[in-house]
Formats: C-alpha cells, structure tokens, sequence
C-alpha cells in the first residue's frame, strides 16, 4: 500500500502554485480591501497548501484507510460496546426535515422533533423500569454528574444536607469517582470479593447517615452479574441513600432485566453504546437520565411534555423552578437520539429481547473456547464481557500490551487492555452481539496462534504490530502532548508518529 500519497502530510504533497478550483476573477476585491480597518488586513497570504483537487482526494482517501473501526473488522474493546451501527439509522438522523431544525424554533412548528424526543424517553422508560427520562445529558460522564445532582437534590430537598458520601466499588469505571468529585461529592470505596462481586461485609460499615448513595453498574465491568444487587439495594435504601445504576452495561440486561425492578432509583445509559451510534474518538454521544416515580420534578430543564386536548396531543418544552437546573444547551444530541429510536423501532419489542441473551453467548463462547491458553481469573458464566489476566504461560515475557499490538498485524482490533484495574494484565473483551460465528471462530483462531507466538518467537510478538501503517507508538505522549496541526519542523519521528496516530 505504498504510494505517493501514502503516509504524507498534505502539506508535503504542496507545489508552489498548485490549485484545485478556477474561479472568476473577483472585481470586488479593490472595493472590498479598503473597507477592512487596516489593523486588520494580513500582510502575507495564509499558509496553505497548494494541491490539486485529485491529490487531496487521494490523501484523505488513503488517510480514511489507515483507520479502523466496527465497518472494516472485528472491535471487541471491552467497556465500550462497540457495536455495529445500522446504516438505516444514519439515514434516518440525516433528514432534512429534523436536521434543518433550530433549537430556538417556535415549539408549535417542531412537533415532530417533539415527538421523537417524547417516543424514545418514553421508551427508555419503558426498557429500564423506570419514571420518566430526560434526554438532555451530551454523553455518559455527562448523565452520571446529571443523575448525582438529582441525587444530590434529593437530599437537600428534604434538609439532610449532612449526606456527601458516594459509595463506588474499585471495579467500577474511572468515570463514576470523577463524576462524584466534578458534583462536590466524596467518594468512598467498597472492595470486590475474589469473584469480582461487591463485598456486602465491607460494604455494610459504611452505610451510615452521611451516604447519599451507592453508584454501581451490574453486570459489573468483569461482566459478572451482580447476584446480591437486592440486598445491597435495600441495605443502602435503608440507610437512607438512593442507588445510581450505570447503565453503560444495559446491554446485556436488555429484554431481561430491568434496572428499575432491582432497586435502582437513578441511572444514565449511552445511547451511543447500547442503542448503535458510531462513537469513538470524543462523541458523539448521548446520556439519558431516568429517574423512578418520586424524583421526576427534579429532572434537568428544559422537558419536553406531552398535553392532551380533547381530541388531539401535543408538546410543550417546559422549564420547572424544582428542577435541579440546566445541564446542556437546549435538549441535547438530537442526531444520536434519532438513531437510537430508529435502532429501537427497527429490532421492535420481540428482537430487542434478544439483543442481551446473544451479546452474552458470544462472550461466553470466546471466554470459554480460549481459557485454555489465557488466564481466566473469574470463571463462571459471564454476561456481554469478561476479562483475561494476560497469557497463561507468563514465562515468555510477553505481556497483554504485546498480544494487543500483535492483533492489529491480523487486522483485529485490540480488546481493552490494562482496565479494569483488578488485574495486572487485563484484557477486556466484548464481542457484542452483532458477530457471527465465523468471526468469532477466526478471532479465537488467531488469539491462539499469538499465543504459540509467543511461546516460540516472544521478540517478535514484543515488537509488534509490523504490518500497520505506523508502528509501536508513544501512546501516553500521543494522548498528553497530541499535535493537530501541521508544524513546518517536526524533529524527531517519534512526534511524526503521534501526529498520524492523530
Ligand atoms: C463508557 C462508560 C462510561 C462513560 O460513558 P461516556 O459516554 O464515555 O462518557 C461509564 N461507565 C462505564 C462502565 C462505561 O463503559
């Protein structure tokens, strides 16, 4: 795949005077000129570069191919859900009648948008048992820092101002203690037992009349299904806190189990997870909030309600003084949020029951068919994830960030690595349930032939990947120091490299 465009920055492929457009000239540009202020006007043209329109095809063409995603190969990333996003969606989010849409408009001409944003919170209320939703949350982080202040409202409502106290097990997602932190709340934490599971003996100590809550998600991030959620649920419900349910792992749950019928009061979930947006790479993303019966006055601002007339319903978009206040510009990410109905509608109520139940036979069919050669500290049936502890043989030296990297030279993505943090050498699949059964095969084939890689070549599978259009890279500098624009001198090729990992 090596060519003259390959690999280049497009400024390289500049030549002084290379353009690809003609326009007439401009007979405005004197008239134009001397209307700027002086203090304004460039003195030297930008620098940009010079291209035909052929060679900037080409370059963003080869570039798009140097990337990966759920469209070009298997993307088990545990955590993160990476399923397949039906094309029917996009087509759907892209209407012109929705996309040409201001927020600001006059409600009375935005009925339908009023509709779909109506449908789909009463739809969720309806997969997870609870209340009612708002839609207005920009991402999950975003919908857990919503859902502690309603917590966090919750209490102060009722005077108890003395309850600061957020209870997180040390599985749980980095997402979760930040959240608490950003809401001014403490966080303590409850430990896991050997089996992954929270430890209801070290968790019982600390309910005292300072929680205000407990945020947990389950199946948990080992992908272990919560046995004990009733008792820890009442136990903190009876120390006066509410239970937060981090509906990032929902998808296992779907069509089985609701999060509002196990003692959950408030949770978020990621429409761009469970409900099929293309995400990845910062957004876009969207985090409803759902609340049960009780707490519904303080969802954020604005709502959208439903009035019914004597023979016709319509919508309002509304703002309430018992609301905790506004947590987004408007009513959030629409375009996810026409997806994740269009997801909805299209499985129906039948299939979408099957959306959990096959999510978790995948996961259990490759956990079970490779914990032979991968060490499985947490055995048992697991529910859409799990999480290896590195190889079985350690004595090859070839550690979890090596099996990752050699996997992109088969053209998989890597799984997540190094999360949770439980283990020293975790590696989180999830395979979702969109994969057939010749994916899933070819994935454990290859996992295992690393595997004897690394029995009979460890340095080489220590130095991979080999065959990706970039090789090993300074991922911590890439993410800390990344460089997005294009710099005349770049020094060393380490930096050349995060530049195209960018
Ligand atoms: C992805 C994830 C989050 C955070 O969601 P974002 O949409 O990325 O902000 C929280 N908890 C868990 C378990 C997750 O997997």
């Amino acid at each position: 795949m090596n060519n003259t465009y390959y690999g280049k920055l497009i400024y390289e492929l500049s030549q002084p005077g290379r353009q690809g457009y003609s326009l007439p000239e401009n007979r405005c540009a004197e008239y134009k000129m001397s209307d700027l202020p002086k203090g304004l006007m460039r003195e030297n043209a930008p620098l940009l570069p010079e291209v035909d329109e052929l060679s900037v095809v080409r370059h963003y063409t080869n570039m798009s191919n140097n990337n990966f995603g759920v469209d070009t190969g298997f993307y088990p990333l545990g955590s993160c859900t990476m399923k397949y996003n039906p094309k029917i969606n996009e087509e759907i989010a892209a209407h012109r009648e929705f996309t040409g849409l201001h927020p600001l408009q006059n409600p009375l001409t935005t009925q339908g948008a009023l509709a779909v944003y109506y449908f789909l919170q009463t739809s969720l209320a309806e997969i997870s048992g609870l209340s009612e939703f708002t839609l207005n949350p920009y991402a999950g982080a975003h919908g857990e820092l919503t859902g502690l202040m309603i917590m966090r409202g919750y209490h102060m409502e009722r005077g108890d101002m003395k309850r600061t106290k957020v209870i997180i097990p040390d599985s749980a997602h980095g997402t979760n203690p930040a959240s608490s932190a950003v809401c001014g709340l403490d966080v303590v934490t409850v430990k896991s037992r050997p089996d992954g599971t929270v430890d209801v003996d070290d968790l019982r100590p600390l309910l005292d009349d300072t929680v205000a809550g407990m945020m947990m998600t389950n199946p948990n991030t080992l992908g272990i299904f919560e046995q004990n959620i009733g008792v820890i649920a009442k136990a903190v419900h009876e120390a006066g806190g509410l239970m937060y349910y981090d509906g990032a792992n929902l998808n296992p749950m779907l069509g089985k189990v609701r999060p509002g019928d196990i003692g959950f009061d408030i949770m978020h979930i990621n429409l761009h997870k469970t409900f099929s947006t293309p995400h990845g790479g910062g957004g876009p993303g969207s985090g409803p909030v759902g609340v049960r019966a009780g707490l519904e006055h303080l969802l954020p601002n604005p709502r959208v309600v439903k009035v019914s007339e004597d023979d016709y319903d319509y919508f309002k978009v509304e703002c309430s003084d018992k609301s905790i206040g506004s947590i987004s510009g408007h009513l959030g990410n629409f375009g996810v949020m026409m997806r994740a109905l269009a997801y909805i509608l299209t499985l129906g109520r039948d299939q979408l029951k099957w959306v959990g139940p096959l999510a978790t036979l995948n996961a259990n069919y490759i956990k079970e068919s490779l914990k032979d050669v991968f060490e499985l500290p947490i055995g048992g049936v697991c529910k859409h994830e799990f999480v290896f502890d590195g190889l079985k043989d350690k004595s090859t030296g070839v550690t979890t960030l090596d099996v990752a990297k050699r996997l992109l030279d088969y053209g998989f993505h890597a799984p997540t690595i190094y999360f949770p943090l439980l283990f020293h050498e975790a590696l989180m699949i999830e395979p979702t349930e969109n994969e057939s059964k010749q994916t899933l095969d070819e994935f454990i084939r290859i996992m295992r032939v690393i595997a004897q890689e690394a029995k009979d070549n460890p340095e080489m599978v220590k130095s991979a990947p080999h065959n990706t259009p970039v090789r090993r890279l300074d991922d911590t500098q890439a993410a800390l120091h990344p460089i997005v624009t294009w710099r005349e001198l770049v020094a060393d090729s380490q930096v050349a490299d995060s530049q195209v990992a960018e």
